[in-house]
């Protein structure tokens, strides 16, 4: 509602000072001035989801009717273009000094410089940034408390961002004693929306599938919500596990102001199924080890305030149930490892639109859903203002423990360079993306466990190694991206437990019991080109860059070794550019250096029509892609194959298809799609997976089947066209459950049947149970009490395997005889006995890190995880795992890249 003016005031006696008439006058202009967002909107709160242009437009108008006390800030923008906003709000005397208070709560953190939290890899180099105690110490404890609230990073779980407007206006709102009290002592940040595109390809659609009323029938259309949904980003991703990997726009650009900031409380705002209560801290089990008492307890604290804020109204709730503090990269994880109170809120009402009927019979509204959403946040920011000297006292010592005192099993991390490679690049660029320091190191003789083989080993550092010190402020993040097992103390978790850097970016790593100084040779400043810089090829030929290598100068061709998503990058311009390029299939020697499997070949013949500019457009393209260049002087090799013979494959440009649509992971399919425009920059089509009847196949090489449920695969006879366009040539790459779903087409492979084979079950028996004859079989008898845990036994929520590659096929070519995968189920697959091979496979006791369920356990033993099976002139390449998991699962890029543009060459 409105404000209504005040009468005019009676003459004011000439006692009274200016100050405080301005003062008077000030306030109750003020009130006229904040509109509420029914004024704004046209329209009451509740009663239509309003776009995200309007809440964007009702923020910016608040800012502009009280810029003393509300600043808006644009941080970035969508992949679809829609701006991304932060409001500060705070008393007129803190917001004039925000920059300070930032300043001051960086140093709290132990994090300094102007730029800190804006890093980017290089920031890492030299440890600069590692504080000593004495420098935390010199930061103002007297401080405000920083409360971020962030909204809506579901795009379908929409009420939030309503609710997000009324928090902003009640917190400015003249009339409100109690937020004025709170904003004395509390900074709160406002993020109205992370997941804009997402939250408008909901509303848009909900708008059109509505009728004149809503209806509350839940089978009414309005809550069926169609293919790809609005949970996700425009790429499909799940922006909450998206945060300590920031493979998201929205991510990394809201990342760099989170990590700017460092707030003490954290508040992420969720919606669940509509038949569900409230949602608040504190947290189900498992916690983290790393979480620290004061973590706990605040969780607690908060809670509370919140149910007390409930039981008033008679709301229902829950807490301590179902929403865990463990894998790393949620809204709630990340700010509690980053020093914050982390908590996610959940209110009932995914799919409810406007109105829905509940199983209890009675019919949540939008209005409702927003009201429990601005309770939470206002008692949240009530906790935390009553609390703020504590909060900012326990927030300094978490940072100075940090570095005082880290954590964990090791003092330090070696991460080995990978000599041609990117990975390591890669692993610099998430480092400091979340302000973690790193040092190179560069000689001399150390001692740590190798992650590889989980024993202690001494070795020598070489040129372009690094080490990760424990004893800085990020100490705890870094501690929970690095462990080799993270301890669990309840098995039933929301999602992945395991995610050890080193296996997800395949590096050789070792965990040490001391620190490191880092030791500058000259490298160290520019450490491993972290900008992706062309870096000098093996023996001391500068990567061609300058244009050199012109072949009348007598160039005969270059090299670009196979070695990670760097290189694939390359010849997908290469094919764009309709430049001929080759891959040998074996090692070979050339001016004696060693070329690996799978180095690119690039020759003036057969790309005779560029002429000259051949050789510029492949050096542009090797800078721009940031891939070193070899120069080589002769098709004659020294050892290997020479240029012109069989095993060196011209790549026939590959027309991409993805089928997307009902029946397809949305995720799955948005990775693949990532993959291709954003790492590779290679054009792909998408088909609808209803179509697959009415396509010409013929105008593809590769199709891509992302995890999913393809009604196509359901029976022999409607996939018989997949059969027939393999068989013409066609190459088809099957991903987790599609590859489930052809297993059972006899086409060739085969999913192992569950558990030990008969002989194996008989002997244990015999030797476990001591089962006599006439015995009664008791297991049977399951308790009713047990079920959740019984479930468990069976389940694989997402741990770390190591696969066996035979790297001889292109399909492995790029990796070492190994590589770690990310299970996500319990299916392998038997071995492909003819006709196909085996090229990624587990053995017996192949188990890494996280959590298996015993039954599961045995399961997953000697069975194929990658393999490619020929049929006719085509291949099927089978991969039963993900190798693109949420992007972030640096290592399999290329293993599916391989599966692109190598295999069946
Ligand atoms: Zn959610």
């Amino acid at each position: 509602m409105m404000h209504q003016q005040l009468p005019a005031r009676p003459f004011l006696r000439k006692t009274i000072s200016l100050l405080s008439a301005f003062l008077v006058f000030s306030y109750y202009s003020f009130s006229q001035a904040v509109p509420s967002p029914e004024a704004f909107l046209g329209y009451g709160l509740g009663d239509h989801f309003t776009p995200h242009y309007k809440i964007v437009g009702y923020f910016k108008e608040v800012e502009k009717a009280i810029p003393g006390q509300v600043k808006v800030e644009q941080y970035g923008t969508t992949y679809e273009g829609r701006p991304l906003l932060l409001a500060y709000v705070a008393s007129p005397e803190n917001l004039r000094r925000l920059e300070s208070i930032r300043r001051n709560n960086l140093r709290l953190a132990g994090v300094t410089g102007p730029e800190a939290g804006e890093r980017d890899a290089a920031g890492g180099v030299g440890g600069g940034n590692v504080m000593s105690a004495t420098g935390a110490a010199q930061a103002e404890e007297n401080a405000p408390v920083i409360v971020w609230l962030s909204y809506n990073v579901h795009g379908n779980e929409p009420a939030s961002s309503e609710a997000a407007m009324k928090t902003l206006y009640e917190l400015v709102n003249p009339t409100n004693e109690k937020a004025k009290e709170w904003l004395r002592n509390t900074i709160v940040i406002i993020d109205p929306c992370i997941n804009p595109d997402g939250r408008d390809r909901y509303v848009n659609w909900y708008n059109m599938a509505v009728g004149a009323a809503p209806n509350p029938d839940p089978q009414s259309r309005e809550h069926r919500e169609p293919w790809p949904a609005g949970r996700s980003n425009h790429y499909n991703f799940d922006l909450n596990r998206d945060w300590a990997w920031q493979t998201q726009k929205e991510t990394q650009q809201r990342l760099k102001k989170y990590n700017a900031w460092l707030p003490q409380v954290h508040v992420d705002y969720h919606e669940q199924g509509y038949n569900n209560p409230y949602y608040f801290a504190p947290a189900a089990e498992p916690y983290h080890d790393v979480i620290t008492p004061w973590q706990r307890e605040f969780q607690v604290l908060i809670g509370k305030n919140n149910a007390a804020a409930f039981d008033r109204q008679g709301w229902l709730y829950f807490t301590k149930e179902e929403f865990d503090l463990f894998y790393p990269s949620y809204g709630d994880t990340y700010p509690t490892y980053n020093g914050a109170i982390g908590m996610t809120y959940e209110q009932g009402g995914i799919s409810a639109g406007l109105a829905v009927l509940t199983s209890d019979g009675d019919t949540l509204t939008l209005g409702d859903r927003l009201e429990h959403h601005y309770t939470t946040g206002m008692a949240t920011i009530e906790t935390a203002s009553k609390n703020a000297p504590r909060l900012v006292k326990e927030f300094h010592k978490y940072f100075s423990d940090a570095v005082a005192h880290p954590t964990g099993e090791f003092k330090s991390y070696f991460i080995r360079n990978d000599t041609f490679g990117d990975r390591l690049e890669r692993l610099k660029v998430l480092l400091g993306k979340n302000g973690i320091d790193w040092v190179p190191v560069s000689s001399g003789g150390y001692a740590g466990v190798d992650y590889e083989t989980g024993k202690t080993a001494a070795f020598k550092a070489v040129p372009g190694d690094i080490v990760i010190n424990a004893n800085q402020p990020k100490s705890n993040l870094l501690r929970v991206l690095f462990e080799r097992a993270s301890r669990i103390s309840d098995s039933v978790t929301y999602d992945i437990t395991a995610w050890s850097v080193p296996y997800v970016y395949g590096l050789q790593a070792y965990g040490m019991g001391a620190y490191v100084a880092g030791t500058g040779d000259g490298a160290g400043g520019d450490a491993g080109g972290v900008k992706g810089v062309p870096r000098v090829a093996a023996g001391g030929t500068p990567g061609g860059m300058k244009g050199e290598g012109d072949p009348s100068a007598g160039q005969y061709a270059y090299a670009v070794r196979w070695t990670g998503m760097r290189s694939v990058r390359f010849p997908a311009a290469m094919l764009e550019q309709g430049i001929k390029t080759r891959f040998a299939e074996q090692a070979f020697q050339s001016g004696g250096q060693r070329f690996d499997k799978g180095t690119l070949i690039l020759t003036a013949t057969g790309n005779g029509h560029l002429g000259k500019g051949l050789w510029t457009t492949i050096t542009e393209a090797a800078q721009k892609t940031g891939v070193p260049l070899v120069p080589i002087g002769s098709g004659f090799v020294e050892k290997g194959a020479d240029f012109g013979s069989g095993l060196v494959h011209l790549i026939h440009k590959p027309r991409v298809a993805i089928l997307t649509g009902e029946g397809v992971s949305a995720l799955d399919a948005g990775e693949v799609w990532h993959l291709f425009e954003q790492d590779l920059g290679y054009p792909v089509s998408f088909i609808n997976a209803g179509d697959v009847g009415r396509v010409e196949w013929k105008n593809y090489d590769v199709l891509i089947l992302p995890n999913g449920f393809y009604k196509a695969l359901d029976d022999k006879n409607s996939a018989e066209p997949f059969r027939n366009w393999v068989r013409a040539g066609g190459r088809l790459i099957a991903i987790q459950n599609a590859v489930q779903q052809l297993s059972k087409m006899e086409w060739g492979i085969r999913q192992k049947s569950a558990g030990k084979d008969k002989k194996d079950d008989d002997k244990d028996d015999n030797k476990d149970d001591h089962k006599e004859k006439g015995d009664v079989d008791y297991s049977a008898l399951h308790r009713y009490g047990d079920r959740q845990r019984e479930e468990v036994a069976n389940s694989v929520p997402g741990s770390i395997y190591r696969v066996e590659l035979d790297n001889s096929h292109p399909l492995a070519f790029g990796y070492p005889d190994r590589y770690y995968t990310l299970k996500e189920d319990e299916a392998v697959y038997e071995f492909i006995k003819e006709g196909g091979w085996n090229v990624g496979v587990i053995k017996k006791d192949n188990y890494v890190s996280g959590f298996t369920g015993n039954k599961a356990k045995e399961k997953l033993k000697d069975g194929l995880i990658f393999g490619v099976q020929n049929m006719g002139r085509g291949e099927i390449i089978y991969m039963a795992d993900d190798p693109l998991f949420r992007s972030f699962w640096e290592n399999g890029k290329l293993l599916f890249c391989n599966a692109v543009f190598l295999v069946g060459q």
